[in-house]
């Protein structure tokens, strides 16, 4: 019998070239086929004749072939074969593109069947791209539910049921991870009934039910995770910070404005767990311009008072540039040096003490390394008296980390480079964490356990914040490891972007509305849509044809910037800062667009075709603007007006919009399911808040018993395929 570990080269005819695409989609063995799902399901089952067909509406139709063509469209490179396929009531035609293999499977006079959505044009009914079987063939394919996976070139969906069927004809052996009790209790399938239906459904209801039971196992699983590293962090040690009082009522009161209750509440949550022996591992969630970094201050603040190191990594040069900044000019009053560390940038800024008889030459601000205008240098503390900036070499930056005469240090990944030590490392801070990306994040959170920390036994708490609002339901099932402060409210003094829905007779009024703007001082963004991989190349061109467009057409009398995903990273942060400079009005940039970059006085955002993007990402374009003292604007182009982005109009609040678009676009997309690497079964029942409580439950009265699942070795066996598989967190 099989199981599923059998090679499925060992077992099948398949030639090799076959098998290496199978490799591709990550098929190598039987158990690799049972486990590759359909992508959808085509409900095929009712056969019509051709007369019945609807325009619009999936139909199967059964005929024979009147007339067989092979023609090349204009394209050159696409070939295109049409049938015209005839039953008792009338003749319908259907073409297929780039599928040349089947000038050798139809020929005149042959029967076949045909599933797919008919539509019309001026010549009567057609299918395009349709389904066909055979048929006077035994309906497997057609003519009933259908599951279409997802295919590579050469492999057809046809074929990879084909090859299941054999599997199962075969028969193979297999364990049921799940408990029985569990199955039991939630009357659930087992595997081996699941995978059946999921792969040849009798109806919706079975392959649903069996999606069921695979989007419990792995929520079910995703708990034992996170429960897994929720006890075996209480287990690891990290430095107990007193929470310095004086010193935070002190730092209190120095800023220009006070606290919101959610920044208290935040901050509350985290000076008691840097205040406990165990780590934090928290994430802070706010929407842009909550106001993060001052959390992200007092947590630095309480480390530093207590003799301790605290480093903040961001994505980008500058947005480590800024909160170094932010971060010297609030913390000036309290004795703290900090270090600025970026492949570009080594900076300190201390007493002069500090500073000074080390190498560094103290430089005046007004010639800080390539960033003379930033206004917030100009107005900062940096040249109160005592404290200085200087630039000083990366040898010294790294000596000065390691013996502590550096309090705390602000970087990009730059560090957590190997040969970066600290004195007494307590405390890291990772800003706009979704920024690092998939992959990389969970490289961070290896490489933070890795790093030279000083403290030997401990290991650093780790903040990590997010301007991503996350909805609750998707936190409950994907951060449950994390503990998670939410920061929901604006600061008072903000006022609400104004946002409006722009259709194509409306968009020169918002020209020239831009014009009076920019006239009064300001800036404006404007933003281009194009964001998917493939997508990068036409992104760019379409991006510098739409700079030329409005610096010609709409635009001549001003300054216009271009920023796309193609430039390199220090072209495009010297185009953002001729941006935060004032050397140009108007930035024109792709989605690539730097989060979190402070551009006060940019006021006006157009984001072109805006219905292609998703509204959480529409909401964190306009929070580019908005961010300082002056009444922002946001623009949405489009074709029509959208109930969807009318939504924008409606909202402010990122969590609300979060919410919605997660409504709207379903988890998948939401989350973008290639991200996360869960099944699509899964993401939909992602929000599934009764099943993600039940397999919380079920997770933890396994982990309470049985932490390392030393009892449960199936289950742990598959814990760690998942976290092979896919990145949380
Ligand atoms: P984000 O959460 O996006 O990182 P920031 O921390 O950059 O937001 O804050 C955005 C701006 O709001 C900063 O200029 C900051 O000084 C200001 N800010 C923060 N907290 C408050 C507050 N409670 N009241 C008024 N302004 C605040
Ligand atoms: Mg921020």
């Amino acid at each position: 019998m099989l199981n599923l570990k059998t090679p499925i080269d060992k077992t099948f005819h398949i030639k090799p070239a076959q098998a290496e695409k199978l490799k591709k989609l990550g098929i190598t063995a039987v158990g690799d086929f049972l486990f590759h799902f359909p992508a959808r399901y085509d409900d095929l089952s009712n056969l019509v004749s051709i007369s019945e067909i609807i325009p619009e509406q999936s139909a199967t139709v059964s005929g024979e072939i009147i007339k067989f063509a092979l023609k090349r469209s204009w394209h050159k490179k696409i070939s295109i074969i049409e049938i015209q396929l005839r039953d008792e009531t009338g003749i319908i035609r259907a073409t297929w593109f780039n599928q040349k293999y089947l000038i050798d499977v139809f020929s005149k006079n042959k029967f076949i069947r045909l599933s797919g959505k008919a539509k019309l044009d001026k010549n009567g009914f057609y299918f395009s791209n349709p389904i066909w079987e055979v048929a006077d063939k035994n309906p497997n394919h057609t003519g009933r539910i259908v599951p279409i996976y997802p295919e590579t070139r050469g492999i057809t969906s046809k074929w990879l049921r084909w090859q299941i069927e054999t599997i199962f004809k075969n028969d193979f052996d297999i364990v049921d991870p799940l408990p029985v009790e569990i199955l039991k209790k939630y009357h659930l399938p087992t595997l081996k009934k699941a995978l059946y239906d999921v792969h040849f459904p009798r109806s919706e209801n079975s392959y649903l039910v069996a999606q069921k039971r695979f989007a419990f196992f792995d929520m079910f699983l995703i708990q034992l995770r996170a429960l897994q590293i929720k006890k075996q962090l209480k287990k690891e040690s990290a430095q107990e910070l007193e929470f310095p009082t004086e010193k935070i009522k002190k730092f209190l009161a120095s800023l220009p404005f006070s606290l919101t209750n959610d920044q208290k509440k935040a901050f509350t949550e985290i000076k008691k767990d840097l205040t406990k022996k165990h780590p934090m591992n928290r994430l802070l969630n706010g929407d842009v311009g909550s106001g993060k970094t001052i959390v992200a201050i007092l947590a630095a603040l309480q480390t530093s008072t207590n003799g301790f190191q605290a480093a903040i990594m961001a994505p980008t040069e500058v947005l480590a540039y800024q909160h170094f900044e932010n971060f010297s000019k609030l913390l000036a009053d309290f004795d703290i040096s900090i270090g600025l560390l970026t492949n570009s940038y080594k900076l300190v800024y201390g007493s002069r003490s500090t500073v000074h008889g080390r190498e560094g030459k103290v430089i005046g601000h007004r010639s800080l390394v390539s960033l003379k205008n930033s206004k917030l240098i100009q107005n900062s503390k940096l040249e109160i008296e005592n404290y200085s900036t200087a630039k000083i070499s990366r040898e010294t930056m790294l000596e000065e980390i390691k013996v502590g005469n550096i309090d705390i240090v602000i970087g990009t990944h730059a560090i957590i480079q190997k040969d970066i030590r600290f004195k007494n490392l307590a405390l890291i801070i990772i800003d706009e964490q979704h920024r690092f990306g998939v992959m990389q994040r969970s490289y961070l959170q290896q490489k933070i356990t890795e790093i030279n920390d000083g403290l030997p036994d401990k290991i650093p708490h780790l903040l990590s914040m997010t301007a991503t609002p996350i909805p609750r339901t998707i936190s409950m099932t994907l951060l449950g490891s994390l503990d998670v402060s939410l920061i929901t409210e604006m600061p008072k003094n903000r006022k609400p972007i104004i946002t409006k829905v722009i259709l194509p007779d409306k968009q020169n009024e918002v020209y020239n509305f831009i014009r009076q703007e920019i006239k009064n001082g300001r800036q404006a963004f404007v933003i281009f849509p194009l964001v998917e991989e493939s997508e990068k190349l036409a992104e760019v061109k379409a991006a510098v044809t739409e700079h030329a467009r409005l610096l010609r057409d709409v635009f001549p009398e001003f300054k216009l910037g271009l920023l796309h995903g193609r430039m390199k990273s220090k072209e495009k942060e010297e185009i953002m800062l001729n941006f935060k400079n004032k050397k140009t009005d108007i930035l024109v940039s792709t989605s690539v667009i730097e989060v979190g970059i402070d551009i006060p006085n940019a006021t006006v955002m157009i984001v072109e075709e805006a219905y292609r993007f998703g509204l959480s990402q529409l909401h964190q374009f306009r929070g580019r603007v908005g961010r300082g003292e002056f009444q922002s604007y946001c623009f949405l182009f489009a074709k029509n007006s959208t109930t969807r982005l009318r939504i924008l109009e409606k909202y402010t609040d990122g969590f609300k919009v979060a919410q919605e678009d997660l409504e709207i676009r379903g988890p998948g997309d939401f989350l973008g399911n290639r991200q996360s690497g869960l099944a699509d079964s899964t993401m939909q029942n992602i929000t599934n808040i009764k099943m993600i409580k039940c397999a919380y439950e079920e997770a933890r009265e396994i982990i309470n018993h049985d932490v390392a699942l030393k009892n449960n070795l199936l289950l742990k066996e598959e814990l760690e395929k998942m976290n092979r598989n896919i990145h949380l967190e």
